[in-house]
């Protein structure tokens, strides 16, 4: 890399790189503030079946911070990931999550609801995942069969065994699966067949043009066609339009998720119910 820039002379050292290093340590220390502060929270985004009836919900985290405002975890995650601090942040996101489960399973209106939360690669391989999965539940007083955990392909990289043993002591208890991002890592068909999944999430970027583009409807119809074959659910993220919708359901997909449903929000604000007449 360092060759490409310089054309024959290797570059050693450059005065940016200091910057980015600053920068980054910079960053990971404010994650850690912001984690003992408690400046990160959970925003809520609905998923809806086709009638239009939300079904769940996935927790999204953002960061309060105190002086630049809302920040997407885009600009965090992989930071947190790489530093490690995934772990506790992590952690924090799944006893929250518990709690907000407990929580609407306490009102009418939202207990049937499931929550979806994302869980890293890196968090899942930690030795006692499992436990804090369990006492996350167990404390909180949550329904760990409205809990589903959202993995990326990227947990799949080595120690498969180990992942699906975890996977299928987690399900004992009741906890679902679902594959975010599906179609954008590396796939492998084997894999999935050893997973014990219960939904395949099929990636924004095939939703987005899929009404535009051949290619991308093509490979929604065979993710839909693969959950089938493989009896899981599937939903698709990042529906926008009605069009979308419509295709999608058109082609089997009954669960969706998107701003055309509603954007994550700090609250869940489940639209109302047909009054009953009296
Ligand atoms: P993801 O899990 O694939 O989440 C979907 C992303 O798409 C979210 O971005 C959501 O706000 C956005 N989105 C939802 N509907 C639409 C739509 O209709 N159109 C478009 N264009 N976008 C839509 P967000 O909240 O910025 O999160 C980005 C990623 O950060 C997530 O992707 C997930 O990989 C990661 N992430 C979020 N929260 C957590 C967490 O608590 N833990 C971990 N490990 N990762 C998280
Ligand atoms: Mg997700
Ligand atoms: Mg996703
Ligand atoms: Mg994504």
């Amino acid at each position: 890399e360092a060759k490409a820039e310089g054309g024959d002379h290797i570059c050693f050292f450059n005065p940016d790189m200091l910057d980015i290093i600053a920068a980054r340590a910079a960053m990971e220390n404010n994650i850690r503030i912001g984690i003992n502060e408690r400046q990160f929270t959970l925003f809520y985004q609905p998923q809806v079946n086709s009638a239009g009836k939300w079904i769940g919900a996935e927790a999204l985290i953002r960061w309060r911070h105190p002086e630049k405002g809302m920040i997407s975890p885009a600009e965090f995650i992989p930071l947190a990931e790489e530093s490690g601090l995934i772990i506790p942040l992590g952690n924090w996101v799944i006893q929250e999550a518990c709690l907000q489960l407990k929580s609407w399973s306490e009102h009418a209106a939202s207990a049937h609801l499931t929550l979806a939360v994302n869980v890293s690669a890196k968090q899942f391989r930690q030795a006692d995942f499992v436990d804090l999965v369990l006492s996350a539940l167990d404390s909180s007083g949550a329904d760990p069969r409205k809990l589903k955990i959202e993995l990326t392909e990227s947990v799949l990289v080595d120690n498969v065994e180990e992942i699906i043993a975890k996977m299928q002591l987690l399900k004992s208890h009741g906890v679902c699966f679902s594959l975010d991002d599906f179609g954008t890592g590396y796939s492998s068909l084997t894999y999935l067949k050893k997973l014990p999944l219960d939904q395949l999430k099929i990636d924004q970027s095939f939703v987005r043009d899929i009404l535009i583009n051949p290619n991308d409807a093509a490979i929604t119809r065979t993710i839909i066609g693969l959950g089938k074959s493989l009896g899981l659910a599937v939903i698709a993220e990042g529906v926008e339009t009605e069009a979308q919708r419509t295709f999608l359901q058109s082609q089997d997909c009954h669960a969706f998720q998107g701003y055309l449903f509603g954007k994550p929000s700090a609250t869940l604000d489940i639209p109302h119910k047909t009054p009953l007449a009296v």
